[in-house]
This record gives structure tokens, C-alpha cells and sequence, in this order.
């Protein structure tokens, strides 16, 4: 494995980056158990940092439902100007926030400079749409009355991300739930609170220089009883939460518990169809950057191909021929396409699944563990499925990608939605009639329905979230701003009469 720097340097390298932004790491005290961040391209250790305590972070929550009180009180396009000054900062810093993405979190550079730019990207969205938080005026059935609906802001929103995307997926929430009007607290994962205090840092910024309180945004550390604390918290209107559907479950059930909303952002089991028509080589490189790219750990990653039969040897062919030159190293490496998993764990992970579809009776290409130093390192695999079972029907979060022939497109639409999840699907076709059937209702039962394209990489500009098991939360572009305001109905009597709706009687 190639080693562009030594361990020890990964660590002074990321502490240069934060204290050129101005973070102030939180060191762990005394006696409490410290948040160890440790970097996947090689395991060392880039930090030691305290903990949030139940007691701060209920403190946090106090002053942050303060602030809320004035923020909302800022007319929607100033809250706007504060995102776009904060985009303005993670645009100066760009390449350093990029870096400490690889780092915490092992993305190859082009990877991360896109997520940072995602970011860039939704804080252009959100000061746009700082002045189109657009209510509806209906007419009224009664004479001199009219019906409106206003948008207000929510309250407090508890934002809980997963590690995978460290800086991104806050930025879809955090965007729009400030020109919303809403105070925030974030509980970044446990395994990229770095990423999480550097991009902070810019919207500190950002809301100081432009004379507003520190608390309209904060930042809590911890693992996932911190999380269970902020959602259970009597503050949070709202729960934003990104991460596995086991920790949406529980998230879930706990906003229901006590009437909040919640924002689910769940696992994945992303299908796609090669159809006969399909252009091989455009399906080709969208299949392997979307199951390959960021080494399978994308919410929107592909997990399962359903190939034609006309095509299927053909196809698989050309997928282990490229998969076998895929460039897999250090994600700071030039040439990297596929940089480490996250963890040892995660790898246990891949292993079990590969083990379990042999015993199946598949036919495993690639998949090995690649000597690191350290590191968790692996060739993605391509997995010749027997059936639809077994490990094929669950989010194994690394790069397995199953395939499996099939006769029919009804069949293989059927395949697609044969999953507790319904995030992303794809179809690659030259027949418009397929294409339309994949897109409509009777096709792919998922938020994210592609064509000629993978199942990862969204834009910003459309909603984006799945079904079933991944939640049905909608964050980014499009409407998904309703979701963190407030709408009121006005029916407003302008007249001196007070004729009753749907004709009711009641004199007195
Ligand atoms: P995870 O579920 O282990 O952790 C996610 C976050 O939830 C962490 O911050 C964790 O501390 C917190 N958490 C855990 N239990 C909690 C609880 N009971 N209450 C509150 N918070 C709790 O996920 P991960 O390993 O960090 O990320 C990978 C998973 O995230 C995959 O399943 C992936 O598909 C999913 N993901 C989904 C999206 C999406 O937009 N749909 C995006 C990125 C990742």
C-alpha cells in the first residue's frame, strides 16, 4: 500500500488545517472517556476530544431555543445573506476542508473537493430560496374572505449526520433550516467530528460577522446516546437524522413518542437495469463509478445489477476487466479510485457477505483484503448471484456489487423493488417506452429514479431521499424546505357578514 506520508503526519496535517479555520478542539478532561478520531487511510490517531455531557448539551439546547426567539425575527433574505457569507468562507477554504474530508474519512480528493462543493453549491440554493419561501392563495367559497397560506419558522432543528458524508449532508439541512429561521445543534457521527468543527467554525463566522449569536448554531460530540439525548430533548422541533435504518428506527419512535418531526435519511439497497437497447459503454462507467466510488460507503451506492440476459456475460466480462485495474490506495494518491473503508468493522462486514453469498453458490470476483498498514483497504467485489437472497437483500456498507441475469423488464422492475429499502434505482435503455415504465408508477418504487445514469451523485437542485426502510425524508432542492417551516392557513373575513363554510346554519 502506497503511503504518501507517514502516520504521524496525517495528524499534524489536520491540526494545521483546523487552526488555520480557527477550531479550538474541546480536550478531553480528567477522568472522561475522550472521542478518539482516527484517520482510515492508515488507523493512526488524529485527535483525542471530550465528549459533550447530557448537562452542555441541554445548556446548548436552552441557548440555542433563546436565539430562536430573535432569529426568526430576521427577515428571510438576511438569513440568507448569513448562508451566502458562510458559503463565501467554505469557498476560500475549499481545498483544506477537502483535505480534512480524506483524512477523517478516507475519500479519494476529487470525492471530497465535490462534497465540499455540494456544500458551496447548497448555500447558494438556500440564499436564493431566501426569498421564495412561497405560500399559496386560494379562493375562498365565502364572499369577502380570502385563504392564504404563511410559512413560519419551525423552532429548533437537531441535525444527527453519518460519517460518510461529513460535511454535505449537514450543509443540505443546516442550509435551509437557518433561512428558515431556525436555531440548529448538530451531533455529527462520532467518526468525523473534525470535519463537523471545521465547517462549523466558517458558519460561527459567518453569524458573528454579521452580528448575530454564536447560538443560533452549535455543535455537540459524542456517540449515539448523545444523539438519543438531543432527540428526546423538549427544545427540538425537529429531527433531522442521517444514518443507518436501524438508528432511524429508534429515531423514529422517539419523535413519535412525543409529537416532533422528524427527517429520516436512511440505508440504501440501490438496483440497477441494463436493458437490451442499453449504451454498454456509458452503463459501464456510471455501474462502476456508483459502486465503486467512495469504496461503496454512499447512501446511493449500487449493491444490485439486474443484466439482461442477451447481455449478461458480455457485461460481466467488461465489469471484471475494469474492476481488476481499478486503482485501490491511499486516497491522498493522485491516481486513487477507491480509498479505504471507514474501518475494520466495516470490512468484518464485507467479508460476512462475500462468505455468505459463496455459500449460496456465488461466484466471487475480487473482494480482497489489500495489504495496508493499517488501513481497511479492499478490491471492490462482483458477486455472480444464484438468486435474489441472502446478503443480496441488505445494505452491506462497502463495494459488493451483486449480479444477477434476468428475462423480463417487469421481472427486473420487480427485482428493484424486491427491498425493505427505496432510496436510488437506475435503468441504462435506449427504448423510451422502458425508460418511461422504470420512471412512472408502476416502475421503480425508490425517491431517486435515474436513466442512463447511477444511482449516486445527485445534484442539489432536486429533493432528495428514498422510501420505506430509508425513511421518506426529502432534504436539498426542490419543496424540501417545507419540511423545516411551520405552515399556517389564514382565512381572513373582510366583509361585516360571517357566512359559515359548506353552508352551515348557526344563528344566534
Ligand atoms: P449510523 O447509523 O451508525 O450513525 C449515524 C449517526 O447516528 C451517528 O451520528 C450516530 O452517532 C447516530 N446515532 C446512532 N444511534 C442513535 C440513536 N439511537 N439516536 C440518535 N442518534 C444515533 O450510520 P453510519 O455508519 O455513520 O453511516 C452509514 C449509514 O448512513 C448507511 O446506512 C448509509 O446508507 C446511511 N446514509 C444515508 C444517507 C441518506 O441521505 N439517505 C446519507 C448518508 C448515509
Amino acid at each position: 500500500m502506497p503511503s504518501t506520508k507517514p502516520s504521524t503526519e496525517y495528524a499534524a496535517t489536520a491540526a494545521r488545517i483546523l487552526q488555520t479555520l480557527g477550531v479550538v478542539l474541546p480536550a478531553p478532561a480528567g477522568h472522561d472517556a475522550p472521542l478518539f478520531v482516527h484517520s482510515p487511510i492508515d488507523g493512526s490517531r488524529l485527535a483525542a476530544l471530550a465528549c459533550t455531557t447530557v448537562p452542555r448539551l441541554q445548556a446548548q439546547l436552552a441557548q440555542a431555543q433563546c436565539v430562536q426567539a430573535d432569529w426568526q425575527q430576521v427577515p428571510a433574505p438576511q438569513r440568507g445573506a448569513v448562508v451566502r457569507s458562510f458559503g463565501a468562507l467554505v469557498r476560500q477554504h475549499k481545498a483544506a476542508l477537502a483535505e480534512l474530508i480524506s483524512l477523517e474519512v478516507g475519500k479519494i480528493r476529487s470525492e471530497s473537493l465535490g462534497e465540499v462543493q455540494e456544500v458551496i453549491d447548497m448555500c447558494d440554493f438556500a440564499q436564493g430560496l431566501s426569498r421564495q419561501l412561497y405560500g399559496l392563495t386560494m379562493p375562498s367559497e365565502r364572499p369577502e374572505h380570502h385563504l392564504r397560506e404563511t410559512w413560519h419558522p419551525l423552532g429548533v432543528v437537531g441535525i444527527v449526520t453519518a460519517f460518510n458524508f461529513p460535511m454535505a449532508v449537514w450543509a443540505w439541512n443546516a442550509a435551509l433550516a437557518l433561512v428558515c429561521g431556525n436555531a440548529l445543534v448538530w451531533k455529527p457521527s462520532e467518526k468525523a467530528p473534525l470535519s463537523a468543527l471545521a465547517l462549523h467554525r466558517l458558519l460561527q463566522q459567518a453569524l458573528q460577522e454579521a452580528g448575530h449569536a454564536a447560538a443560533i448554531s452549535s455543535v455537540v460530540l459524542g456517540h449515539g446516546a448523545l444523539g438519543q439525548a438531543l432527540v428526546e430533548a423538549p427544545e427540538v422541533r425537529l429531527v433531522s437524522a442521517t444514518g443507518s435504518s436501524r438508528m432511524g428506527r429508534a429515531v423514529g419512535q422517539a419523535c413519535a413518542r412525543h409529537f416532533k418531526r422528524s427527517l429520516l435519511e436512511l440505508g440504501g439497497n440501490n438496483a440497477a437495469v441494463v436493458c437490451p437497447s442499453a449504451d454498454l459503454a456509458l452503463a459501464l462507467r456510471a455501474i462502476v463509478f456508483a459502486a465503486a466510488g467512495t469504496a461503496g460507503q454512499r447512501c446511493t451506492t449500487l449493491r444490485r445489477l439486474f443484466i439482461h440476459q442477451s447481455l449478461y456475460a458480455d457485461l460481466v466480462q467488461r465489469l471484471q476487466t475494469v474492476y481488476a485495474r481499478l486503482p485501490v490506495g491511499n486516497p491522498l494518491a493522485a491516481d486513487t479510485l477507491v480509498g479505504p473503508l471507514v474501518d475494520n468493522l466495516a470490512l468484518e462486514a464485507m467479508q460476512v457477505a462475500l462468505l455468505e453469498a459463496q455459500a449460496l453458490g456465488a461466484t466471487v470476483h475480487g473482494g480482497q483484503v489489500v495489504a495496508s498498514g493499517g488501513g481497511s483497504y479492499v478490491r471492490p467485489a462482483l458477486v455472480e448471484m444464484p438468486g435474489h437472497s441472502g446478503p443480496m437483500l441488505r445494505e452491506t456498507f462497502a463495494p459488493v456489487l451483486y449480479l444477477l441475469p434476468f428475462a423480463d423488464l417487469h421481472e427486473a422492475i420487480a427485482l428493484v423493488n424486491a427491498s425493505e429499502h427505496g432510496l436510488s434505482a437506475s435503468i441504462f435503455t435506449n427504448d423510451l417506452r422502458e425508460a418511461e415504465l422504470f420512471c412512472s408508477a408502476r416502475g421503480a418504487d425508490c425517491g431517486i429514479v435515474n436513466v442512463n445514469i447511477g444511482t449516486s451523485g445527485a445534484e442539489i437542485g432536486g429533493a432528495f431521499g428514498g422510501e420505506k426502510a430509508t425513511g421518506g425524508g426529502r432534504e436539498a432542492g426542490s419543496d424540501a424546505w417545507k419540511g423545516y417551516m411551520r405552515r399556517a392557513t389564514n382565512t381572513v373575513n373582510y366583509g361585516h357578514s360571517l357566512p359559515l363554510a359548506q353552508g352551515v346554519q348557526f344563528d344566534v
